[in-house]
């Protein structure tokens, strides 16, 4: 897994906590970890627990027989899972290669409600992956001062109804522009400099509350923006030679909209185009890091295009770019549909 540097997408499943909502509802578990790597999709009723005292028939209970789906990741995390755990099996591995001056990527997918928004951003006294990378990659810069030099800056964004929105600054919707030597640029987005960790703890919040939400039907607050926060990292070598090694490196973690189709959500005519459009930047995004992923299609077309959401990860997915996938699900049988396209989706990432 670590030395597959290149073109590989890591594909990690985290399974988050039954809510109590759906503990007293008597919803039963559909998804089980077997170990670090396997996870059955709706298993077998000798196999799962029953919430309450009595073991229920399953023709009884929420939905459907027992498929009993295998299904094999880089890893998977469980319900008592640590957002330190999520950190430690995830970007701390990512940050290796934009140490080592590659751009890279971290996406956390799956329905509204699946935890990605938890997992990414966090609580404020339970910070997620954004900030615990930040805290990490801060260490690792004092750890080589005395031999680099190092400058880094910060964005955050949202892609929304195939539009940028800076979240740190109230500017319009800003272009997506391609620069021969910086790569891929959005043209009149605010970089930040950091001054601590906390301060970008801070800047997450501000530019959190600056998201589009949307009401739905399934959820009051169902998030239909990707919400992309950037780190830059330039370097350079200190000691005075002809070849200071100047390089930069961008890395991308991002909390995707739900997943969900928009007819699950019963969406009314006006949310119908947003919601197609969030569609299209999903299944862009499934589209690129397949053909990425396949051995056979390194040569031809890889459809970047598609999407805004891909045109702007052009630069930060494919060749030396690592990626991972967390692919947020919920155990629980009323989310039996969205777990199991999640899983599926994050199943197909991962064939290479
Ligand atoms: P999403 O962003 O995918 O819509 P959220 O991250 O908002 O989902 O999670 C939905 C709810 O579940 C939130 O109340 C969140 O705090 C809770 N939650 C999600 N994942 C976990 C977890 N691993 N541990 C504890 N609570 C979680
Ligand atoms: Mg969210």
């Amino acid at each position: 897994m670590a030395s597959d540097v290149c073109s590989h997408v890591r594909v990690v499943v985290r399974v988050r906590p039954t809510t109590e909502s759906e503990k007293t509802e008597n919803c039963r578990s559909v998804v089980q970890v077997v170990d670090n790597h396997m996870l059955i999709f709706d298993p077998k009723e000798e196999d799962t627990s029953c919430f309450g005292s009595q073991r229920v028939r399953n023709k009884n209970i929420n939905k459907r027989a027992n498929k009993d789906l295998k299904f094999v990741f880089d890893q998977v995390f469980g319900e008592e899972s640590t957002q330190d755990d999520l950190f430690e099996g995830t970007t701390k591995a990512v940050l290796d290669g934009v140490m080592n001056g590659f751009n890279c990527t971290v996406f956390a997918y799956g329905a509204t409600g699946a935890g990605k928004t938890h997992t990414m951003l966090g609580a404020q006294n339970d910070p997620g992956v954004m900030y615990r990378t930040m805290t990490e990659l801060f260490k690792r810069m004092e750890d080589a001062k005395e031999e680099k030099e190092f400058t880094v800056a910060f964005s955050y964004f949202e892609v929304y109804n195939e539009q940028i929105r800076d979240l740190l600054a109230n500017i319009g919707p800003l272009a997506v522009r391609e620069d021969s030597s910086k790569g891929v640029v959005v043209q009149g987005l605010t970089l930040h400099k950091p001054k601590s960790a906390a301060h970008i703890l801070e800047a997450l919040d501000t530019g959190n509350h600056n998201r589009t939400q949307h009401p739905t039907d399934m959820n009051a607050n169902s998030s239909r923006s990707h919400a992309v926060f950037q780190i830059y990292l330039r370097q350079q070598d200190k000691t005075a030679s002809l070849n200071p090694n100047a390089c930069v490196a961008k890395l991308s973690l991002i909390d995707l909209a739900g997943s969900e189709r928009a007819s699950a959500t019963n969406a009314k005519a006006a949310r119908l185009r947003e919601g197609a459009n969030i569609n299209k930047s999903l299944l862009a995004l499934g589209n690129v890091i397949n053909a990425l992923a396949d051995p056979k299609n390194k040569k031809t077309h890889i459809p970047y295009r598609d999407s805004k959401l891909t045109r702007l990860l052009k630069d930060s997915l494919g060749g030396n770019c690592r990626t991972v996938m967390i692919a947020n699900v919920s155990p629980s049988s009323k989310s039996y549909d969205d777990t199991h396209n999640t899983l599926k989706y994050a199943n197909r990432a991962k064939e290479i």
